[in-house]
């Protein structure tokens, strides 16, 4: 949207970034990253879900918020309390908003239109119209007092692959949808549609906004596209070891019993687990980075099965660890593993390894 003021009030040429912050912000914690998203310019952030976008707005989040996810009828009136920025792809869905937003709790016509952003369905197959339904959807909510029609939107299934065809080809129906809605005399005043994948590698995607999720939190979308800039993790889950013991061969660690000490070593007990969002599946096949009081930094393989609140680590027979060093578990430092890594081990993506570090997780912001 043309020159996008920045802090410290240099305007910025180019698209206006709308931020997901969906899912805690990807585990990153919602109320502060939205803060600190609206402070280094963005338009707006994503959610998924009214109740985050409710999080947000209790945490005094007063900028944009666009609710990325279709909603039940109920919610509407609370979309409408909260100012959300509702996706809409069908005549329902437009309907009961324009029923919540025609209508304040005193009967009064609301003074202000809820603003509604029509995705269209490109290729994604998951919510969205047909291009050749935009037209008449973008006339109903041109129509619906309570609404206004905010953008034309939709998203990329594919756009994370060093083949952008199948994205372009999604280009070219956006504008046929563009050019329907045109047909039916409709003025849009926006269109966004890039997520993290096209953000990064197709200029001719951003429109007037982008909307960027992984990126911003430091982690490409796939190993499938080239990787033109370096990308640094925002996050670094950390712990401190808790307990320090030596162990003799033949003796076993952890439920199941499937480590089993094949010489002497110290193992050490780490307070975290699956409920904190260190995947179960890590384990025998997680490293963690250690760093000994003794100033040594060093990977260590977990040991045995990870349980809910624990984990134990090998640190090796020769290890000075002690209670109270600090290890982490994943993060920006390159010498011991981040998200992604973790998420190779385990056959996920960065996503999933973020968006479930849980609540009970302190997140100190530095
Ligand atoms: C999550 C989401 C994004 C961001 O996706 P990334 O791959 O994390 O960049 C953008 N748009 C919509 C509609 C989303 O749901």
């Amino acid at each position: 949207m043309g020159d996008v003021p920045r802090r410290g009030g240099v305007p910025r040429r180019g698209p206006g970034f709308c931020v997901a912050v969906k899912a805690n912000a990807y585990g990153h914690g919602a109320a502060r990253l939205a803060g600190i998203a609206f402070e280094e310019g963005a338009e707006a952030v994503g959610v998924a879900t009214v109740e985050e976008g409710a999080l947000l707005r209790d945490a005094g989040i007063e900028g944009r918020i666009l609710l990325y996810s279709i909603a039940t009828a109920q919610e509407s009136p609370l979309i409408v309390e909260l100012g959300l920025e509702p996706f809409v792809a069908d005549k329902e869905w437009i309907e009961a908003l324009a029923n919540a937003s025609g209508r304040r709790p005193d009967g009064a016509e609301s003074e202000k239109p809820l603003a509604c952003h029509l995705k269209v369905d490109t290729g994604m197959g998951r919510i969205g119209c047909r291009p050749e339904d935009a037209g008449e959807l973008a006339s109903l909510i041109a129509g619906a007092p309570g609404l206004s029609l905010a953008a034309l939107c939709t998203h990329f299934p594919a756009a994370d692959v060093e083949d952008q065809s199948f994205t372009r080809e999604q280009l070219a129906r956006l504008d046929e949808a563009l050019s329907g809605i045109s047909r039916q005399g409709v003025h849009v005043p926006a269109v966004h549609a890039a997520n993290s994948g096209a953000t990064l590698a197709l200029p001719e995607s951003y429109r007037n906004m982008v909307r960027p999720g992984i990126a911003t939190y430091g982690y490409f979308p796939s190993h499938d596209q080239r990787r033109t800039l370096e990308l640094k993790p925002v996050m670094e889950f950390e712990s401190r070891v808790a307990f320090v013991k030596k162990v003799y061969p033949g003796e076993t660690v952890s439920y199941g019993r499937t480590w089993c000490a094949g010489r002497e070593t110290v193992i050490a007990t780490i307070p975290a687990g699956y409920a904190d969002g260190y995947n179960r599946l890590l384990s025998n096949r997680g490293e963690v980075l250690l760093f000994e009081r003794t100033g040594r930094a060093r990977r260590v393989p977990v040991a045995g099965r990870v349980c809910m609140d624990q984990f134990m680590v090998d640190c090796g027979p020769d290890s000075h660890v002690a209670v109270g060093d600090r290890v982490v578990l994943f993060g920006p430092d390159r010498r011991g593993p981040d998200a992604e890594e973790l998420a190779d081990a385990i056959g996920t993506i960065p996503y999933e390894v973020l968006s479930q570090v849980n609540a009970r997780v302190p997140r100190l912001y530095l």
